[in-house]
Parts: structure tokens; sequence; C-alpha cells
């Protein structure tokens, strides 16, 4: 899988660009604020349908334009294809096309161009709040299972419902009477985000480990844990076990999520735990043996993105080579000896021998 062309119109501070890529390393350099991540933040939203640092479409609209337009020129399973977005500002809906064809929603565009992105942020994820590792899952599954990305929207959908009737019973208690439709709903819809995830993460923590010992020299053992609402001992279970246990503790939590006004059973509270030799990375980690864990649990999902789909995804390293020490770099440099990366980096790196370079400067390349 790899990008040929990129060509952006009024997309953040690109006014007009249009710019091949080579198959293998393209090193986007440049000063601070020239619009590096701009460019990933280009590839991230033609890959999944949003950028990666807004959810806000008006956002990725360059400053006083009316509109951005966003085209990829791929090669994927075989065949040449084009992605492209129209996003316009005020209420006008966005359009997409498929090489040519409009689209109406995302769904027959995800899944041809996959990408992997590990920015700074996501070094520190393992000691960041629960919220970041979710993430984590909810970006790679969205991208592998159009059934999970459906299914977590909706989730969400209903969950926003039943916080809003927690929140306000108190005034309008006849708000009460639409409560066992939501539970339900959240029941079914979390059951088979469990069992994603569940199925997801088996492989994730396998991949990762195996990562993580070659990194450490063979030294640190790592252990990754699916942490799900409490009385699930087997994700794995099927998701009608599933689904009546959730029912279940949502049942048993009735009374407390009715008193705080939160919402407190369900998936949406889900977390990773990884140890280290047994000891939690979380708790006692040290910043080095957070990165080398970090750094095995992106390297996992862009070989598990090859395997599920047989295609090598595209890799995004926006800025986390000059995060890291030498022998990190050497190590993750030398994982990626195949597959398309962008990789952004300022001038002084080193890395800048590895392959393409493109010079940017106030969102225009530099020739
Ligand atoms: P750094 O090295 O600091 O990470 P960068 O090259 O990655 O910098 P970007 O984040 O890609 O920088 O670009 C930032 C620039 O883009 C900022 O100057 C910002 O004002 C500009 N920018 C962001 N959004 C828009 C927008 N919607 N319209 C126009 N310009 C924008
Ligand atoms: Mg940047």
């Amino acid at each position: 899988m790899r990008i040929d062309k990129l060509s952006l119109k009024g997309f953040r501070n690109y006014e007009d660009l249009s710019i091949p890529f080579v198959p293998g390393v393209n090193l986007i350099v440049g000063d601070n604020a020239q619009g590096k991540t701009n460019l990933l933040e280009a590839i991230c939203y033609l890959s999944t349908g949003h950028g990666f640092r807004t959810r806000k479409e008006a956002e990725l609209i360059g400053f006083g334009k009316e509109l951005a337009d966003l085209e990829a020129e791929i090669w994927s399973y075989e065949r040449e294809r084009t992605l492209r977005a129209v996003l316009f500002s005020g209420r006008r809906p966005r359009q997409l096309y498929l090489s040519g064809v409009k689209q109406k929603t995302f769904a027959g565009m995800r899944g041809l161009l996959t990408t992997v992105l590990f920015c700074p942020e996501d070094l520190m994820v393992l000691k960041a709040g629960a919220s970041a590792r979710r993430k984590l899952l909810d970006d790679a599954l969205c991208q592998l299972r159009p059934g999970y990305e459906k299914a977590l929207t909706e989730y969400n959908r209903l969950l926003d419902h039943k916080s809003r009737i927690l929140k306000d019973h108190r005034e309008s208690p006849s708000l009460l009477d639409a409560l066992p439709e939501f539970q339900n709903g959240l029941a079914h819809l979390g059951a088979i985000i469990i069992s994603y995830r569940a199925n997801y993460l088996q492989k994730l923590a396998r991949c990762t480990a195996k990562f993580h010992l070659e990194f450490s020299g063979r030294k640190e053992a790592l252990q990754l844990h699916y942490k799900t609402v409490s009385n699930i001992e087997d994700p794995l279970c099927g998701r009608e076990e599933l689904e009546k246990r959730l029912l279940e503790h949502q049942s048993s939590h009735l009374r407390a999520e009715l008193e705080t006004g939160q919402c407190l059973s369900g998936p949406h509270k889900d977390d990773l735990d990884v140890l280290l030799d047994g000891i939690s990375l979380k708790a006692f980690g040290s910043q080095g043996q957070t990165r080398t864990a970090a750094i095995s649990l992106k390297l996992a999902e862009r070989e598990i993105f090859l395997e599920d789909t047989g295609e090598e995804p595209v890799l995004l390293l926006d800025d986390v080579l000059s995060e890291l020490d030498p022998r990190r770099q050497d190590f993750v440099l030398n994982q990626i000896g195949t597959g398309q990366v962008f990789i952004t980096c300022c001038e002084k790196d080193r890395v800048t021998e590895l392959g393409k370079v493109i010079t940017v400067e106030r969102g225009k390349i530099k020739v």
C-alpha cells in the first residue's frame, strides 16, 4: 500500500500543493509551524475520514477559505485508486469520491489506505489516562473492522442519551421511563465492542511482547491485559454471554449511577494493563521502559495491520524519532525496512539521509 501523489487545496496552511512521494521513506523536513504535521493530517484524513488533531472539520479548512480539497493517488490491493474529500465551511456536508465516483459515506473508502500514526504523545500512552489507551484501540479497530466503528458510534450516541437521563432525572422523573431501552441497547452494542477489542488485544499482546523482548535485549517480559467491566472474566466468551453480563453489571450499578449522575458501567471505561516481568508499568515503569513498551506497541500495531489485511499500512512518524535516543531510533528504523513511511523532523536530524527529503516552508514545498 502506498501513496504516489497528494494534492491539497485550502487544507490548513496549504493553499495549493501537489506533491509526489516515493514508495520508501519520505522525510518531511522544516522549521516549526511550517506545515509538516498538517501534511500527515491530510493523509490521515483520507485514510480514516477525520483529522487526528481535531474532530471539527471546520478547523481543517484554511483560514478564510470556502473549502478544502484533498486528493491522494494511491496503490492498494493491486490497483491504482484516487481518494478525494472536499470539505466545506458552513453547514454543507463534505463530498467524498473514490476513483471519481461519489460516495454517500466514508464506508466505501475505509480500509483502502490504512495508516499507523506514531507521535510523541504515544510514547507516554502507557502512563497517561485510560482514554488515551482506548483511543489507541479504537483508532486501530475502526480501520480494520467496519462493524466496530458502526457499533462504537452508536454506543456513544446511546451513552450520551443515558448520561442526559442520569443528569436530569431529578428535575424530570419521567425521563427514567426510557432508561431500560438505553440500557438494553448499550449492553447489546457493548458486547460487540468488547468482543472486537478482546480479539484484537489477543493479537496485540502477543506481538507487542515479541517486539519488547527483542528491544530490551531479551531482558524484559511484557504482558498486556485487557481490563473491561469487572464481572466479565473472559472477554472472549462470546457476545451473548457478554451482553448478559453487561446487563447484570448495569443493574447492580444503577443506584450509584442515579446518585452520581454518571454512566459508571460499560466498555467506555475499558483499559489495558501492561506488566513488565509481572510489575505494573503504569505504576512503576521508568521513562525508558515506558517508551520502549510504547514503541513495541506501535510496531505491533503495524504488524497486525499487515497480517490482517495482507497489505503493509503506511507508517506516519510525526516528530517521534527526534524524541528518541539513537539506540531506540535505530531499533525503530531497523524494523521498518519495508513499506512506505512518512517521517517529519527538523533539518538537523541525522535521519535526513534515509530517504527522499521534502522541505516544507510556510505551506509550500521548497525546491
Ligand atoms: P512543528 O515542528 O512545530 O510540529 P509543523 O511543521 O508540524 O510544526 P503544523 O502543525 O503542520 O506545523 O502547522 C502549523 C501551522 O499551520 C501553524 O502556523 C498554524 O497556524 C497553521 N494552521 C493550522 N490550521 C490552519 C488552518 N485551518 N488554516 C490555516 N493555517 C492553519
Ligand atoms: Mg508538527
